[in-house]
């Protein structure tokens, strides 16, 4: 199939252990040319911790910052929040989003999303027009206390049809996760963060239609690679692979 742009809406930018800005993207740069990836979603930071503080948000979005100031046409980002301290996250967003240059929101682990403290965050999210990247997982034999499922992100997504979300790794399990989150038109599912299985990419066509899905690595934590293998491996239409690789992501990031 011929090659259109690619954007991944999802990797992390912890390829240099603990190095600068710089030191990220001369790591992760030469393997998104190799694999024609163009434009990549930043989200948490190198901390990368479960429990962030607000000083450590903050380290992790300044650090994030840095890599989409300096290399624009390769980097956007989804600010780093933790919702547990609603008025930092808040602010957090209005510095990020409202103020630039980050683009969209990156829930983890901090709290589960269908906990009330989400509520005004989204509401400003809708505002500024900005997506929610949150992380979903079936986790087999149960998930930690405050990890969300894609059930949980539905919850949320129904009471916030204004927000574009983008389940991350369509909940692990991806045949759970597709059912749970195929009722609200409001939820994504991206392709990152599991082993490129067979299958996956057709169920999500399937019943999400190829509008709902994108193209994400969740590198340095995975390759390029082998979650695009999900996309050129599956058995869609070429005109439903430009979609999944990056027309959807342009239209949910309004390019
Ligand atoms: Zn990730």
């Amino acid at each position: 199939m011929a090659t259109a742009t690619i954007i991944d809406c999802h990797v992390h930018p912890t390829a240099a252990k603990g190095g600068s800005p710089t030191d990220c993207a001369d790591r992760l740069l030469p393997y998104a040319d190799r694999m024609g990836v163009e434009l990549m979603g930043l989200s948490l930071g190198p901390i990368f911790v479960q429990q962030p503080t607000p000083e450590q948000v903050e380290a992790d979005n300044d650090y994030n910052a840095e890599l989409i100031e300096r290399w624009p046409d390769r980097f956007f980002g989804y600010t780093n929040l933790n919702p547990n301290y609603l008025r930092h996250s808040l602010a957090e967003l209005d510095r990020r989003v409202a103020g630039g240059p980050f683009m969209g929101i990156k829930l983890w682990v901090a709290i589960c999303c269908d906990h009330p403290n989400l509520d005004p965050i989204c509401e400003r999210a809708a505002e500024l027009d900005a997506p929610i990247l949150q992380h979903t997982f079936f986790r087999t034999g149960g998930n930690m206390p405050t990890e969300s499922s894609p059930a949980h992100l539905a919850t949320l997504a129904a009471r916030h049809p204004d927000v574009t979300f983008i389940a991350a790794h369509a909940g692990l399990n991806w045949e759970r996760g597709i059912r749970a989150v195929a009722p609200q038109p409001n939820i994504l599912v991206d392709t990152c963060g599991f082993d490129p299985e067979m299958g996956y990419t057709e169920m999500a066509v399937a019943w999400l239609g190829s509008e709902r899905v994108v193209y994400g690595s969740d590198a340095a934590g995975r390759s390029f690679a082998s979650q695009l293998a999900k996309v050129h491996g599956a058995d869609i239409s070429d005109a439903d692979k430009r979609k999944i690789l990056g027309a959807n992501m342009r239209r949910v990031l309004s390019l």
